[in-house]
Order: structure tokens, then C-alpha cells, then sequence
């Protein structure tokens, strides 16, 4: 398979060089050439298939003639030991749990095969990288323990301090060796903007070969494809229509869903469903992308107030607003929605959620009411609510149980280097080798 340039589409890139670029030179994003189908035979009966079985197949389909299916089943052999049930929470409506891999987000699904596929080119030559990564809570944890001690890759996090959650924070400052965190002074919008300018610093690119582990890395982004298969295989037999609700900040996540769609897989609708960082949502209602600056909410892996996986959204669609607005329903609640939302989960369902679920929650609750229909609502979960532990409670107004994984984290000291959000300092401190 082969990758475009959302900016220029004469600029092409093989599979190898679209991971290790992660962005191309014109500053655009990659996209697929084109989107392989899925077999019928296999959606025919995926329901009797596995998490990595799907997981195998998708690959498969995207890399074939590239990447041999026996290193596939490798890849997804090491990055997955755990997978993605669905829990029904009312009638017709379910959430499609994403958090049981070891950093209890969804990011562990894109990270984890990342690392594997990186290492699997990596291998076979003897290069040696070095990934910059810019995260709003999430994605450094993922990252870090998926690239953890993996020869050949040295992983430098970017976080906004003070805006991310103790365990989150625990998750990217205490595993140390190939892993540093950088404390930025700033928005997550800044970490991002960091990374993006380091990338087109060509001193900086000469000196290492600087990679990106955020969605904007098409490696992330394809293996989240492989979960919204799977939720299709565990609900195809209710026989309805499914539309799945994405609780959402860069876009990734949703973008993976329209790949899937555009691989053949039968969706409905995707609702796009944001906290007050909702430049996706006002799009959708009237046509013109206005981007702002990120505000602070209780949802903050979702504080993002330009989207990097924008370009990406759009162009499935060729970008044209009208084929977007027919597939996507966007929809934005505030904190103290949220927070109510997880109430009455807890209380009508028993059923405990982070609050960046429960705005896909809410997502999903908005479109029955406002636009209806006889489907399979499916919201995603994209983190364990132990991850937010002090909100959740204080929210709930009840203990809720914590996982020995997070918890034995809490005791660990924290390592960062702390920075202003200025890439002069940002570019001093990389050259200095850290
Ligand atoms: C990263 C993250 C999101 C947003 O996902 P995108 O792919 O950036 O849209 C939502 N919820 C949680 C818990 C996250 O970590």
C-alpha cells in the first residue's frame, strides 16, 4: 500500500517510509492510496472470529505484498494480550471497553503495534530512531510502555504540566531507560506544536531520525481500525444497524472508524462527540472549520482545539462538508453535562465510567432523541475510570475500586525535565542529547 500526501497528492510514500517520516515535508498528513475491501467471506462469518484473528485479517488486507501474514500474526501476537469486549448497558445500547491493555487506555491498541512494527523494519536495518511524542494524558503512557526497552528506539514524551492525571503522569515519568519526559509549561496544543516544528527542523532531523508516535503516525492509526471490526463481530448477529459513538480530541480514534468503513465494514453512523474543544462539532453544523485554542476540561485527553486528524476526516469524504455531515453527527457537552452522565450510568446501568466516555455516552443519547432510528448503539470507552480516580469519585460521590497495575504506580517518584513552551529550549534540550 502505498501513501499520499494530503497537501500534494503526487507526493507518495511506501508503507516503511510513511511510519518513519510520520509526517510528510509538506507539512500535510498521509493518507491510504487507495482503501483494499475486506473479504465477504470473511465478514460472513467474522462473528466466529477472535480480536487477532480480525486483527490479522485487517492487517493483512492494508499490507498484502508488503508484509508477510505469518509476521503479521507475529506483530499482533506481541502487541495484543488482551482485546476489546462490549458490555451491553441498556437495550439496545453498548460500550465497546478499549482499556484492558497495560496503560488502560485505547492508545495502548495504536502504541502497541507501533512499537511492533517499527521494530519489525527496524530489525532489518541498523537504524536507530527517536521518537518525539506530544500527549494530553494518554497517549505518553501508551507509548512509553510499548516502546519500552525496545532496541534501537528512545522515546522523548511531551506533557502539559499539571494537566494530566497523577496516574497518568506516574504512567510516562517512572519507567526510565529509553523512556524521558519532558514537563512543558504549556497546553497540550503547545507539546503538539513542539513536536510538529522539531519535525520540520532540519538540523534536528539530520542529527537523529526523529519519528512521531501520534495519530498523525499512520502506524497508530491503522491498527485502531482493528477494534471497531471486532465490535462489528460481537454485535452482527442483533441484526441492526450500528452506529458507534467516539468520545474524541485528535480525531484518531475516529478517523481508524472511517477506515474501517472505507475497508467494507457496515456502519450507519459515527458520531463525533466532543467536550467544549469542539471545532469537529461546529464544523459539521455549518460548514467552515474554525480551529481555537484549547480549553481546560474534567475530559482532558479530549482538550485538544485543533485537531490534528482534521485533514484526515475531511478527506475521506474528498472533502466535501455535505458527504461528511450525512456520515458524521457531531455533538459537545460541558463539564457539568458529563458529570451527570456519569451519575446516571452508575445509577440506571451500574456502570462506572471515565469522563471521556461519557461524553460518547452522551454522544449516543443526543442522536436517539434528535435523529432516531432502529439500530445498535455502541459508545467507546477509551479509558479506565481508575485512571481519573480523584474525579470519578468526587463525581460519584462513592470509592471506586482501583487495579493493582495503576495503584503500585502511585508510590513510584516521578522523573521529568521540566520546559518552557518555546522550541529554541525544546531544540537545546534534544541537542544536548538530554
Ligand atoms: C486520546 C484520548 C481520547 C481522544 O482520542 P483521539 O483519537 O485523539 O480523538 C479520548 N479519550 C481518552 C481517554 C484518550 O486518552
Amino acid at each position: 500500500m502505498k501513501f499520499y500526501s494530503t497537501k500534494t497528492e503526487s507526493v507518495k510514500a511506501s508503507l516503511e517510509e510513511a511510519i518513519f517520516n510520520s509526517l510528510p515535508k509538506d507539512n500535510g498528513l498521509y493518507m491510504p492510496e487507495s482503501f483494499p475491501k475486506i473479504s465477504e467471506d470473511f465478514l460472513a462469518d467474522i462473528e466466529n472470529r477472535s480480536f487477532k484473528e480480525i486483527a490479522v485479517e485487517v492487517a493483512n488486507t492494508l499490507f498484502e505484498g508488503e508484509i508477510t501474514r505469518s509476521e503479521l500474526e507475529n506483530m499482533i501476537d506481541t502487541a495484543y494480550d488482551f482485546n476489546a469486549p462490549v458490555v451491553q448497558i441498556a437495550p439496545d445500547d453498548y460500550v465497546l471497553e478499549l482499556f484492558h491493555g497495560p496503560s488502560m487506555a485505547f492508545k495502548d491498541f495504536g502504541a502497541r503495534f507501533m512499537a511492533a512494527i517499527m521494530s519489525y523494519f527496524l530489525l532489518r536495518s541498523d537504524k536507530k530512531i527517536k521518537i518525539l511524542v506530544a500527549t494530553s494524558g494518554d497517549t505518553g503512557g501508551a507509548v512509553a510502555q510499548g516502546f519500552y526497552k525496545v532496541p534501537g528506539i528512545d522515546i522523548t514524551i511531551l506533557y502539559p504540566s499539571g494537566k494530566v492525571s497523577d496516574i497518568q503522569e506516574k504512567q510516562l515519568t517512572t519507567l526510565g531507560h529509553n523512556v524521558t519526559a519532558i514537563e512543558v509549561d504549556g497546553t497540550f496544543d503547545d507539546c503538539q506544536k513542539l513536536v510538529k516544528e522539531a519535525f520540520l527542523d532540519d538540523e534536528l532531523k539530520n542529527k537523529f531520525n526523529l519519528a512521531s508516535a501520534n495519530s498523525i503516525n499512520i502506524a497508530r492509526l491503522i491498527p485502531q481500525s482493528f477494534y471497531f471490526f471486532s465490535a462489528y463481530a460481537q454485535l452482527k448477529n442483533l441484526g441492526k444497524p450500528l452506529v458507534f459513538s467516539v468520545p474524541s480530541g485528535n480525531f484518531g480514534n475516529l478517523s481508524a472508524g472511517l477506515l474501517a468503513y472505507k475497508m467494507g465494514l457496515p456502519v450507519h453512523h459515527f458520531i463525533a462527540a466532543t467536550n467544549l474543544n469542539n471545532a469537529v462539532p461546529r464544523y459539521l453544523a455549518s460548514g467552515s472549520y474554525e480551529p481555537s485554542p484549547s480549553i481546560e476540561t474534567i475530559s482532558n485527553a479530549m482538550d485538544v482545539g485543533n485537531p490534528s486528524n482534521f485533514v484526515r476526516l475531511t478527506r475521506f469524504f474528498n472533502d466535501d462538508w455535505e458527504s461528511v455531515t450525512k456520515k458524521i453527527y457531531g455533538a459537545y457537552f460541558d463539564d457539568d453535562q458529563t458529570r451527570k452522565a456519569m451519575r446516571e450510568a452508575r445509577t440506571n446501568a451500574n456502570y462506572v465510567m471515565c469522563p471521556h466516555t461519557a461524553t460518547a455516552y452522551l454522544g449516543l443519547k443526543e442522536f436517539r432523541e434528535k435523529v432516531g432510528g432502529d439500530f445498535t448503539g455502541i459508545f467507546l470507552s477509551t479509558a479506565h475510570p481508575a485512571k481519573f480516580i480523584d474525579l470519578v469519585e468526587e463525581t460519584l460521590g462513592e470509592k471506586i475500586e482501583i487495579p493493582q497495575r495503576l495503584e503500585s504506580l502511585l508510590d513510584i517518584e516521578k522523573v521529568s525535565i521540566k520546559m518552557k513552551a518555546d522550541f529554541l529550549s525544546f531544540k537545546n534540550l534534544l541537542l544536548s542529547e538530554l
